[in-house]
């Protein structure tokens, strides 16, 4: 089955909205014809960013949302607000939001059930900590964390969502998993959607990698076929490595 290559980059609370559109003038001519692109950029830059006038494609997404609707949440941000920016993704669950702020499988079901319901493509992100690799927990943690949000859904009502498998003791970190345990985690996640969607949904989702990748480990982690393209953080945040990445 061949799968859609899918680069993503992810600048966490990096750039202003100034430094946001420096990084886009540099980019887009950098970028292949025909090439896509994917930026989740922080909530301050998205409007500029989805407004920059730029002939490639380039898709423009927020790096987390409110699993509310609207209401008394100080300091949220809506999918309707995210929305009417013209935001195009969302990166749902990413390691740093529920390690550092929490974020739990309940509230991540309720993210993603919010998704599914108001149609907007989304990053769902998982993985272990190193703590749990080396228990011997890895796959157990990665089966709870897709169950509790997947659990119940048809491959219908996941045709937006990205799968990105991110090992917590990858991201961030210079050490990236090697490409065969990478490819391993993701064909473990097939095998666990399979179950719970389906066979066919299971083979079609795209599955990116994320932790420490860069240009020079990039090919490698790409030629495995369970991998269909990374979730990207400090190689990102340049336009010249990110445009490296993404031109692959
Ligand atoms: C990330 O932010 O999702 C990430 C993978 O970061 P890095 O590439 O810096 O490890």
């Amino acid at each position: 089955m061949t799968r859609k290559t899918v680069i993503v980059a992810n600048w966490k609370m990096n750039k202003t909205e100034k430094e946001a559109l420096l990084f886009m003038d540099e980019f887009a001519p950098l970028l292949k014809k025909g090439q896509e692109a994917y930026i989740a950029a922080p909530f301050t830059s998205l409007p500029a960013l989805v407004s920059h006038e730029t002939s490639a494609s380039i898709f423009i997404g927020a790096q987390n949302m409110s699993q509310h609707k609207n209401g008394a949440f100080t300091g949220e941000v809506s999918i309707k607000m995210l929305r009417s920016l013209g935001v195009q993704f969302v990166i749902l669950g990413h390691s740093e939001r529920r390690h550092i702020f929490g974020e739990t499988d309940e509230m991540l079901k309720a993210k993603v059930d919010l998704a599914v319901d108001e149609d907007i493509p989304f990053i769902f992100c998982i993985g272990e900590t190193l703590e749990q690799r080396e228990s011997g927990q890895m796959e157990q943690v990665l089966r709870r964390q897709i169950s509790s949000a997947l659990k119940g859904k048809s491959g219908a009502d996941l045709k937006k969502i990205i799968l990105a498998y991110e090992p917590v003791w990858a991201i961030g970190t210079g050490k990236a998993a090697t490409p065969q345990m990478a490819d391993e985690a993701h064909n473990y996640c097939r095998t666990i959607l399979s179950e719970i969607v389906s066979k066919n949904f299971a083979e079609s989702i795209t599955i990116l990698y994320g932790g420490s990748v860069k240009p020079e480990n990039s090919k490698e982690l790409l030629g495995q076929s369970h991998i269909d393209g990374f979730l990207v953080g400090g190689a990102s945040l340049d336009p010249q490595s990110f445009a490296k990445l993404t031109n692959l």
